[in-house]
Order: structure tokens, then C-alpha cells, then sequence
């Protein structure tokens, strides 16, 4: 099988996250649960991963990081966290956010939490949602600035450096979706002004399904949305909300959280190899397509995310057409609605092809020479 599905989850990982995870499943213990010695060393082993992540993203003191399940329940920690103390007022967000924004954001609409959202599109042809786009729809009630990095359709990239100082400037805290960025594009939250990072470790970070995080300021209150065990305050009927034990109430995922730490900090070592070659490929599928009658593409970026539609054919057909050729893609909404209504693609959906670093010129090559025999087809 061709695998150019990395946008939902990597196909590849590198040899020391299953090095680390399987060190930690072989001889596993409970951080934060006890005071023995193997309690205690998981628990360095799951702080240092957190110190890991925080350094890989600029994080210093003034941040906390969380470890969530991945990144739709660290966005939901963010969203519900915070709104929970900031109600009323709007929220703007972008035309390119992922159901994991749109959902508990308009879950927070139909009870009334917040008055509005807003959803910013692009005015620029390439996509980008700028600071400019964004000023649009901020006003002294807007509570939160929630914005996708890459988004998961086109790989559209917003302007997060200047989307931050705009934030920053107007005292609002910006809430960045990190899922398909991150391991792609260098992200430094206290310089770039970032209130909040929420980030999937299964995708560009390389590492295993089941782990993800939240990055967010300490000045921010961000209330727990999961209620239990935090290994602290026992004697308590009340949740601590102190973070991060308040917020990761559970057994968390550790071998998932330590294989996370070193998988990504193995990505960001070796960031211009992986991100070069995925550009080169990108380049050369945008190409190809761009030949091949009958293809729209929507995409304007290398990000190595690339959706299209074979003229007047429903994408599920294109997909369905690829997996019998053993090419992996995926089609349909891809979780974004509002991404399709903005390119109109609603009916159709699109059909997504996502580069990684197991993708080679002969995956490339071989995707055209189907796609382009499938346009060749007689249709009635
Ligand atoms: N945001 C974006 C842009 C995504 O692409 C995804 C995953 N498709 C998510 C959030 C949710 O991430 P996860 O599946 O890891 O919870």
C-alpha cells in the first residue's frame, strides 16, 4: 500500500519512540501514584518528556503543559477550561477550524456560554488567514481567538506571528490548533504569542496515537473538564484544579506521553531533513496534478496536505478507485465543514492526499499515473 494519509495519523515513527514506549510498557508503573521507587522514576520519566515539549515550543515558566488523550480533547480542555470563566461575549475563530474547535465552541453557543462566533475566512488568494482578516471580527467582547495553524484540508497556513501581536495587542488570548502543524512549522509560544498550543502527537510529531497536549499561561484559569483521581488531595471531595495533576485526572497514557517526548524531539532534530522532503514531494504532486485534465486542485501551500476533486465525481469514487490501486488517501469533509462551504466543495467533498516522511517520488509518481487513468475513464 501507497500510505499518503499522514494528515490523519504519521505512517511513520522513528525507532527511538518505540524504543521508549516499549521500555516503559516492559516495566510499567503509575506516575504520580505512589511513593515507590518505580512510581516515582515514571514520574521523572513523564516530567521530562513535559520539559521536552515545553523547550521544543518555546514554553518557559510562565506556561504549563497538560498531556491529553490528543488534540480534540486538548482543544475541549482549552475551549470549555477557559470559556468556563469567560462567559458571554464572542468568540472569532476561522473558516479552517476542525470540528474539534466548531463543536464545543458551538456546544458553548446553543447553552448560551458565549454570545456569538465569529468565523474569519481569507480575503488573500493563497489562503493565508492574516492579522488583517482577523482584526475584522474583534471587538472589545471577543473572549478568545481560536485559530488553525495548517488546516487539514488545504494545508492553508495562517499568520500566526502577527494573528499573536493582534492578539496580544487587544489583551486576548489566542488559542492556536497546532494538529497539523506542529513537527512541520517552528512554533514558539512565548515569542509568538500564544495563549494556549493544542497539539496532536500522532500526526507531524511522529508519535503514537493516544497522546497529545496542552500547552497553556499560567495566568490563564483553565478549569479541569475531567473529574477524579489526581494522585493529590485525596482526602478531598472537590477536584483540584491546580495543573497539571487537576487537569489529567486518570492513569494517563505514559508509555504514550514518554514515546511522544522523544519522538518529537527526534522530529525536531531532524526538522529540515523531514520538512525538505516533504516540500519536494508536495512540489511535485502540485505539478503533476496541475497537468493531468480533469483535476481541480484547492491547495495552495507545500505543506505536503493536498486536497482535489476529479471534475463532476464524487471524491468517495476517486478514493475508492486509489485504495483498489493499493494508494492510501482520504476523502469526504475531513472533520472541517466549514472549510468545504468556504471552497465549495460541500457536496463533493475533496479528496486529500497528505505527505510524510515514508513518502518517496515513486508514491508521488505512481498516485498521478492512476489519478490520470481514472480521468481517462469513460463516464455516461
Ligand atoms: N485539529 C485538526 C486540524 C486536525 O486535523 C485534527 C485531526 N484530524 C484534530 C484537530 C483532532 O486531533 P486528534 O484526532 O488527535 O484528536
Amino acid at each position: 500500500m501507497i500510505y499518503l494519509d499522514n494528515a490523519a495519523t504519521s505512517k511513520f515513527k522513528p525507532r527511538c519512540m518505540f524504543d521508549a514506549m516499549f521500555c516503559r510498557l516492559s516495566d510499567s508503573a503509575n506516575p504520580g501514584r505512589g511513593g515507590h521507587n518505580d512510581s516515582l522514576d515514571c514520574a521523572i520519566m513523564v516530567n521530562d518528556a513535559r520539559a521536552t515539549l515545553k523547550t521544543l515550543f518555546g514554553a518557559d515558566d510562565d506556561y504549563h503543559i497538560v498531556f491529553t488523550s490528543g488534540c480534540t480533547e486538548a482543544l475541549n480542555l482549552a475551549i470549555f477550561g477557559y470559556l468556563a470563566d469567560n462567559i458571554g461575549g464572542n468568540v472569532v475563530t476561522t473558516v479552517f477550524e476542525h470540528n474539534s474547535v466548531l463543536r464545543p465552541l458551538n456546544n458553548l453557543l446553543q447553552r448560551n456560554v458565549i454570545d456569538g462566533i465569529r468565523y474569519v475566512s481569507p480575503s488573500d488568494p493563497s489562503q493565508c488567514v492574516s492579522a488583517e482578516d482577523v482584526a475584522k471580527y474583534v471587538d472589545g467582547n471577543t473572549r478568545l481567538i481560536a485559530v488553525n495553524h495548517v488546516s487539514n484540508v488545504t494545508g492553508a497556513t495562517a499568520d500566526i506571528e502577527r494573528i499573536g501581536e493582534l492578539a496580544n495587542s487587544m489583551n486576548i488570548p489566542l488559542l492556536v490548533d497546532g494538529a497539523q502543524s506542529l513537527g512541520h512549522k517552528r512554533l514558539n509560544v512565548g515569542k509568538n504569542k500564544i495563549s494556549m498550543l493544542a497539539a496532536a502527537g500522532h500526526k507531524g510529531l511522529h508519535g503514537s496515537q493516544g497522546a497529545g497536549f496542552l500547552i497553556f499561561r499560567k495566568d490563564m484559569k483553565v478549569r479541569p473538564i475531567r473529574f477524579g483521581g489526581t494522585g493529590t488531595f485525596s482526602d478531598s471531595l472537590i477536584q483540584p484544579e491546580d495543573a497539571p495533576e487537576g487537569l489529567e485526572s486518570g492513569t494517563m497514557n505514559t508509555a504514550g506521553v514518554i514515546g511522544l517526548g522523544a519522538a518529537a524531539q527526534w522530529t525536531y532534530d531532524n526538522f529540515d531533513k523531514i520538512n525538505s522532503h516533504i516540500g519536494y514531494l508536495a512540489s511535485q504532486a502540485l505539478y503533476g496534478l496541475s497537468k493531468i485534465d480533469g483535476i481541480t486542485v484547492y491547495t495552495k501551500t507545500l505543506s505536503g496536505v493536498i486536497s482535489f476533486n476529479v471534475n463532476g465525481v464524487d471524491s468517495s469514487e476517486v478514493a475508492d478507485y486509489l485504495n483498489d490501486n493499493e494508494i492510501a488517501v482520504r476523502n469526504g469533509l475531513h472533520c472541517a465543514p466549514l472549510a468545504h462551504r468556504f471552497l465549495g466543495t460541500e457536496k463533493q467533498g475533496t479528496v486529500r492526499m497528505s505527505i510524510g516522511y515514508n513518502n518517496n517520488a515513486y508514491h508521488v509518481s505512481r498516485t498521478l499515473d492512476v489519478l490520470e487513468k481514472f480521468c481517462k475513464l469513460p463516464r455516461p
